[in-house]
């Protein structure tokens, strides 16, 4: 290991990634605590990693599926016995309650890894695809590795985010260079550590670490594709990047997810929902509830329940104590949701709980609920990513449908309502990758079905079996049936009879009047 767990304690003003030697320093939200440094990869360094996973690709992409599975369940396996340290380390270095760090990122990691090593070997296997007019010709599609495919990863979730990319990534037969966000390197690092102890071959999965230059530097090193996890505006410069490059992408960008609790929508289980989707992870979730749009017959009597929810929360260090709601990952964050917060009171807004930053050790803002939002303030607009949640109430579905969709992102939905049928139409006609009904998060706990946005909160997918085959690169092997002749009749010379007789047989196949037309019409 390239790093060392740090002793002295700093206070959370001092963190910010500060520099140390060549390392990057990572500080513990909820404390202060330095926690250790991770060395910086520079840029030919970078190349050089891609260069040996590529070398350790060839050995990995010979294997058989199977092979490739079984052997990568070491890993999940080697995660699961070490839980507790990496839970501790996850929950230190995010300030996030162990509780999260369990549930929502090594759970969620171990049962995606479990789901797709299963289903793998069905998902990769080449198809064969009935061909309906060369009935003479048998195609059948392969689905083969890549080469090295490149996961760069934001700080909010730096487990199950690059590790659940990886490990897809590498079942296909590819290799993988893990860029983990600068905020939080030590986690990616020690995961690395369970991956070379695991036994499996230490090139063919690698972290390299830095800014956003060492991003730049692994997108131009050479790599097949690119998985990216990150914020809009650095999502356009990899797409950029990729593009320069000609090599694929997929981009997993912000969301503003709407909640839409209609009137006849459960109260109680709506309530809690909205807690819980705005405020796990500290709000530091794409996914998070950040807009809610309530009927007006429910709406007084929603603020209220939620209100009183939040402000049972119990906020603090949550790899210390048994808390509810942890500290906040990144700085910037806090000075994000106190702009957002004074902009929606200047605006009108009534703050029914929390509403600043907490005094005292680490990076704290309080769970905050604003009642009585509207479209003109930032915080109904603007990514928060943060523990603020804006309520507002609306006359009717087609009134929330329509707000709902007024924003440039796209990623997750939720629609609360007794009744399925209009729910589902509600769902219909929400503009995002991902509708939930009566619930929050759970369609990114199912690794079974594609998750990612439309509009500006990106492109492809991530889980599901499409997701698993667009990692590797599609190949179409065609074959005669039978013996060919020495000359096909399509082929040269071409000839007026050649001609004429295309001619006769695109009348009769596609002309409404053709023979063959009318025939197929009828069978
Ligand atoms: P950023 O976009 O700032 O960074 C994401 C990653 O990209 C980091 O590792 C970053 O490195 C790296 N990076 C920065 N600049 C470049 C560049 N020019 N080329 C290549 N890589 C670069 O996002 P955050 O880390 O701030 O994460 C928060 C964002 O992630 C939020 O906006 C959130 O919505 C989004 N997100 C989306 C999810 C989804 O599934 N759709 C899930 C989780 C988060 P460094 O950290 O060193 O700057």
């Amino acid at each position: 290991m390239g790093w060392a767990l740090g002793i002295d304690a700093k206070t959370s003003d001092e963190r910010n990634g500060g520099m140390r030697g060549r390392g990057i320093e990572s500080y513990a939200p909820a404390s202060g605590e330095l926690l250790g440094e991770a060395p910086l990869t520079t840029a030919a360094e970078v190349k050089a990693a891609v260069e040996r996973a590529r070398v350790a690709q060839r050995a990995w992409a010979a294997l058989p599926v199977e092979e490739r599975c079984e052997r990568l369940l070491r890993f999940r396996d080697a995660l699961v016995e070490r839980a507790e340290e990496l839970v501790d380390l996850l929950s230190r270095e995010t300030g996030k309650p162990k509780h999260e760090a369990l549930g929502h990122e090594l759970f969620a990691l171990a049962d995606l890894m479990t789901w797709y090593a299963k289903n793998a070997p069905r998902i990769l296997a080449p198809r064969e695809v009935p061909l309906h007019l060369l009935k003479h010709r048998r195609s059948v599609i392969h689905y083969v590795p890549r080469g090295v495919i490149g996961v760069i990863a934001p700080w909010n979730f730096p487990l199950i985010i690059p590790f659940a990319d990886a490990f897809a990534a590498l079942l296909t037969g590819s290799a993988v260079v893990i860029k983990p966000s600068e905020v939080t390197p030590l986690i990616a690092l020690r995961t690395k550590d369970v991956w070379d102890k695991s036994g499996l071959p230490e090139d063919l999965l690698q972290i390299v670490v830095g800014y956003g230059d060492v991003g730049t530097a692994l997108i131009d090193a050479g790599i097949q594709k690119v998985v990216f996890t990150g914020g809009v505006a650095t999502g356009r410069k990899v797409a950029a990047a990729c593009g320069e490059r000609l090599i694929p992408c997929v981009l997993e960008l912000g969301g503003k997810a709407p909640l839409i609790a209609c009137s006849d929508a459960d109260l109680e289980r709506t309530a809690h929902a909205v807690v819980f989707g705005g405020f796990a992870n500290s709000g530091q979730a794409c996914i998070s509830v950040e807009r809610v749009f309530a009927h007006r017959d429910i709406y007084p009597k929603l603020v209220e329940r939620t209100t009183a929810l939040v402000k049972e929360l119990r906020q603090g260090n949550g790899s210390a104590q048994t808390v509810d709601v942890g500290a906040i990952i990144f700085p910037k964050q806090i000075e994000i949701a106190e702009r957002h917060v004074a902009d929606a009171l200047a605006k009108g807004a009534l703050l029914k709980a929390g509403g600043k930053r907490r005094t005292g050790p680490g990076q704290f803002f309080e769970p905050t609920v604003l009642a009585d939002c509207t479209p003109q303030m930032t915080v109904m607009t603007e990514e928060i990513f943060g523990p603020i949640v804006p309520m507002m109430a609306v006359d009717n579905d087609e009134q929330a449908i329509e707000l709902a969709n007024d924003s440039p992102l796209g990623l997750n939905a939720y629609v609360f309502s007794s009744d399925r049928e209009r729910a589902a139409q509600i769902a219909a006609r929400v503009e995002a990758g991902s509708v939930v009904i009566n619930d929050v998060f759970s369609n990114y706990a199912s690794p079974e079905a594609p998750f990612g946005g439309i509009k500006n909160s990106g492109y492809g997918r991530i889980h599901g079996e499409d997701a698993l085959r667009d990692l590797a690169e599609v190949k179409h092997v065609s074959f005669d049936r039978f013996r060919p002749p020495a000359r096909d009749p399509l082929w040269y010379p071409y000839t007026e009879k050649s001609y004429r007789w295309g001619l006769r047989a695109l009348r009769a196949m596609f002309s409404g009047q053709g023979l063959i037309a009318r025939m197929r019409e009828l069978i």
